[in-house]
């Protein structure tokens, strides 16, 4: 990303979470005073495993942030994630589809087929490249309002006001930002819907596993595991030493709508036994060891954005990562489209023609730019789970099954999620300023 100098305008992230401290990361670089408040009392990830694919491996390394990201990894040891197979859940788990390999499109193995990695170390990695001055904590925004200087008055709970030129909304799922750009008079504008599933999550020991006569090799590369209604993801992380789980639940009917947001908390500790339960019908051996293993399972009431947002800038006000595009995990894609975003904003922003005046035609730029393939993600996102949920008028036939993967993960499309070429994408369209 090219240098640039300071700019005549001023900007605030809200919220700091994988996409808003990309983002800052990649501002900072490029020269930009930035300000992100964010309402936790200290940055935090949640002790998962999260897949990057090669589109986010990339837009990580336009930022430069990826080499930080590696050194905290044994690179050696983490395990692509371009690189799915689709199992059975019952029986002896048959392999149902593979994702094909990729052919090496220039670049490392990384670039091409992506990594996983424990979320906390990705967040320790990146924290030492922002400046702690331009970070304030507990500081939870309530509201957004446009003064008459056209700065935005930006509100948080603890009765504070911060002004600002351009607001940059990277607030997560619950985003308080995106009620500022969805239309107040759109029917849909409380976007976020219970996306029908829950998924119990859970990090296990690798060497547990073997001990408890688990033979089938499950470190070696992420697998699916799939079932009517149901289904597992597992990948190796921390060196292939422990095994990331995320087993789901689906609740309605296919074709059933997206029911309305639910309560929360959306994240509970549960008992184990109610996810056994759930599972002890239709899982095989190796598939039911692994649930065994999770004895501390949290339960994740899944929620989207849907339908997606026609719009992810409103004047100055900006949205990135889930704000803009909250999906389900089931390409596990998300982050990636919020670090593409947070690159494409970055570069836009960093262009020496973009000042104060001509920032709502930058904006314009970024919308065009990004909305489309994330919103396109989301929607992908959403089918992937019925795909590998067996949910359609097939059911869970092997060879029904077998298509319908195919049809997904040998796709053009598919292809373009990990391999879609966005810097040439940003420079094309900054062309056109
Ligand atoms: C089960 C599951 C598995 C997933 N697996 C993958 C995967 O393998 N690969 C992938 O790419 N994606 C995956 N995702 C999606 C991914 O986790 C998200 O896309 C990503 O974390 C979004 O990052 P973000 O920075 O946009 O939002 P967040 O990480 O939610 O960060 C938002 C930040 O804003 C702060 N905040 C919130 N409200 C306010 C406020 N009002 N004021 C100030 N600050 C605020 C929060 O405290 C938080 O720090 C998965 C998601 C789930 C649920």
């Amino acid at each position: 990303m090219p240098e640039t100098n300071q700019k005549d305008f001023t900007i605030a992230i809200v919220g700091g979470g994988m996409c808003g401290l990309a983002c800052a990361i990649g501002l900072a670089r490029a020269g930009i005073k930035v300000k992100v408040f964010e309402a936790a009392a200290k940055f935090d990830e949640i002790g998962a495993g999260v897949g990057l694919g090669p589109n986010a491996v990339r837009a990580l390394k336009g930022l430069g942030i990826l080499e930080h990201v590696l050194k905290a990894i044994n690179i050696k040891d983490s395990v692509a994630q371009a690189n799915f197979r689709f199992v059975q859940g019952s029986g002896n788990h048959e392999i149902l589809f593979e994702i094909p390999d990729v052919e090496s499109e220039g670049g490392t193995d990384v670039d091409n087929k992506g990594l996983a990695i424990y979320r906390p170390t990705f967040l320790a990695a990146i924290v030492p490249l922002i400046d702690p001055d331009t970070v304030s904590f507990s500081k939870h925004l309530t509201s957004i309002t446009q003064l008459e200087s056209g700065q935005y008055c930006l509100a948080f709970a603890d009765g504070t006001t911060h002004n600002a030129d351009l607001v940059i909304g990277a607030d997560g799922i619950r985003s308080i930002v995106r009620d500022a750009v969805v239309d107040v008079a759109d029917p849909n504008k409380d976007r976020l819907v219970f996306a029908n599933r829950y998924i119990y999550r859970g990090m296990i020991s690798v060497e547990a596993l073997k001990a408890v006569g688990v033979t089938q090799d499950i470190s070696s590369q992420p697998l699916a595991w799939l079932g009517f209604g149901k289904m597992m993801v597992t990948y190796p992380i921390k060196d292939q030493t422990m095994l990331n789980v995320a087993a789901t639940l689906n609740t309605h009917e296919f074709g059933a709508p997206l029911s309305p947001a639910k309560p929360r908390p959306w994240v509970e500790d549960v008992n184990q036994k109610e996810m056994l339960d759930a599972y002890q019908d239709s899982w095989g051996s190796t598939a039911t060891a692994i649930l065994r293993q999770m004895t501390q399972p949290s339960r994740w009431t899944l929620h989207t954005v849907y339908p997606p947002l026609d719009a992810f800038v409103k004047d100055r006000i900006v949205l990135i990562g889930d704000a803009a595009h909250a999906m389900v995990p089931y390409l596990g894609a998300g982050v990636g489209q919020g670090f593409e975003d947070t690159y494409a904003l970055c570069r836009i922003l960093a262009h020496d023609k973009v000042t104060k005046d001509s920032l709502n035609a930058a904006l314009a730029l970024y919308d065009s730019l990004r909305r489309p393939r994330a919103n396109m993600v989301l929607e992908q996102s959403l089918n992937a789970a019925d795909v590998m949920q067996s949910l359609g008028p097939g059911g869970h036939d092997v060879e029904e099954c077998r298509r319908r993967l195919k049809e997904v993960y040998g796709s053009d499309w598919h292809h373009d999620l990990w391999h879609y070429d966005l810097e040439s994408a940003v420079s094309s369209a900054l062309e056109t300023f």
